[in-house]
């Protein structure tokens, strides 16, 4: 028997069922020790093996071993037959497909006239149908009784007198794009099942079982704009976000500055991230992953960052004066949608800021897939009381003021920064 360390990720039930009820991982074939993923995380837990066999043909069903022979990881969910591998190819594959729509729309608008621009109806066509195109691929691919869907939009709308050519739109769309990737051999969609495939979305999710989580155009008003948007996918299991996937359509795979946020660029970045196994980049047409890394930058000095684009969204003069307090020597890049967490991931700005007004309250689609494509980059994102967000808690984000995101070592100089300035702002003006 070869000796080798290496690494298994489950959730604790997993974890005790596979001890119990999996043979394979009788101690006689296994040495382990059960450590918690972090300190913070006490609810996913590793198998730090000291002993392992090198057959693979000892793993557990679904459990693959990595290339390098040393990362091992597994479906964790007492709810899904499905492994964290086995989802993830399904995510990209859903949002890929999804982005596929969403460009053909976005290339057809910005053809457009003028007038035609003002309407926001483009907009509401890609955001239903990319919607529908992911609920279907991960029906598709991961066919289970217990899906659960927890995205923005639901068939309320569509399915007015009014809206019945707006339907025949998205249905034609949906279509089309299945038809032209050839994956799917199956008869169009009609009318109705594209209303009943919508409505696979309105789960409330929650901290039991698993959760898919989807923004179907996450910065709509990037995409009337022509600048980013994202289809931002993420998966909840028991409360926590385990993988997510980012479509930037029109984000380069190149670093982005200020300077170069509306080049628009006809291949996009997909992010993918899976707990414990680290963020990847490849282009939208699938070239070969990348390892990414949040920017390692101590300094604030060097240190740019991101914030909405749209001042309604998120405070600029909060978050220029945080800016200010830290030292931060660049301006602001200002984009739309969960782009900023991609960008974030591979080192293009150093934090992300982003303070709504107050009353305002943040959906977990706005953010779960961007935090496990941070979180699994090295970096760190939290409420401006620096807890960490909680995605168990149903469709919204229960948290203090704001969202920051920045490394690990330079969030308590950020954290202090953000507290002096919403002290400030809370003060009357003399
Ligand atoms: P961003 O592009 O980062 O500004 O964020 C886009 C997201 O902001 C949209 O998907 C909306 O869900 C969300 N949003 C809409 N209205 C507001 C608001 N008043 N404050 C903060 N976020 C908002
Ligand atoms: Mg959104």
């Amino acid at each position: 028997m070869a000796s080798s360390s290496s690494c298994i990720t489950f959730t604790a039930a997993a974890a005790s069922r596979l001890v119990h009820l999996n043979p394979k991982l009788n101690p006689n074939l296994f040495k382990f020790k059960l450590k918690p993923i972090s300190l913070t995380n006490k609810s996913l837990y590793t198998f730090v093996t000291l002993k392992s066999s090198s057959s693979s043909s000892s793993l557990p069903a679904g459990t693959t071993r990595s290339s390098n022979n040393r990362s091992i990881t597994m479906s964790s969910s007492s709810s899904s037959p499905y492994s964290y591998n086995q989802q993830l190819v399904a995510a990209k594959k859903a949002a890929s497909l999804a982005s596929r729509l969403c460009q053909n729309v976005q290339k057809e608008l910005l053809q457009s006239d003028v007038q035609s621009k003002s309407d926001k109806s483009p907009v509401t066509v890609a955001d239903y149908g990319s919607q529908v195109l992911v609920s279907f691929v991960l029906q598709k691919e991961l066919p289970s009784q217990t899906f659960s869907l927890v995205a923005e939009e639901d068939s309320g709308d569509l399915r007015k007198e009014e809206s019945q050519e707006t339907l025949q739109r998205i249905t034609k769309l949906v279509n089309d794009t299945i038809a032209n990737d050839g994956t799917y051999n199956v008869t169009p969609l009609s009318e109705t099942e594209v209303l009943t495939i919508i409505d696979c979305g309105t789960s409330e999710g929650g901290p039991n079982g698993q959760h898919w989580v989807l923004d179907p155009i996450d910065g709509t008003k990037g995409f009337l704009r022509g600048d980013q948007y994202a289809i931002a996918l993420g998966l909840l299991d028991e409360g926590k976000v385990v993988l997510g996937v980012l479509a930037c359509p029109n984000l380069p795979l190149e670093s982005i500055t200020s300077q170069h946020q509306n080049a628009l660029n006809k291949v996009g970045c997909l992010f993918s991230a899976q707990l414990s196994c680290g963020t990847y980049m490849e282009s939208l047409d699938g070239s070969t992953p990348v390892k990414v890394h949040v920017s390692n930058t101590e300094n604030p000095e060097e240190a740019s960052f991101f914030e909405s684009y749209e001042a309604a969204h998120s405070s600029h003069s909060l978050s220029g004066s945080i800016a200010k307090k830290l030292g931060v020597k660049a301006p602001p890049c200002r984009i739309d949608s969960q782009a900023k967490y991609g960008a974030l991931s591979r080192g293009d700005g150093v934090i992300y800021l982003r303070f709504p007004n107050k009353g305002y309250r943040e959906k977990i689609w706005d953010h779960a897939a961007g935090y496990i494509v941070i979180a699994e980059a090295g970096g760190v994102a939290s409420d401006a009381a620096g807890k960490p967000l909680d995605f168990s808690k149903g469709r919204y984000l229960d948290l203090d003021t704001g969202i920051i995101v920045t490394n690990q070592k330079l969030m308590p100089a950020l954290l202090k920064a953000v507290q002096d300035s919403l002290k400030e702002q809370a003060l009357p003006s003399l």
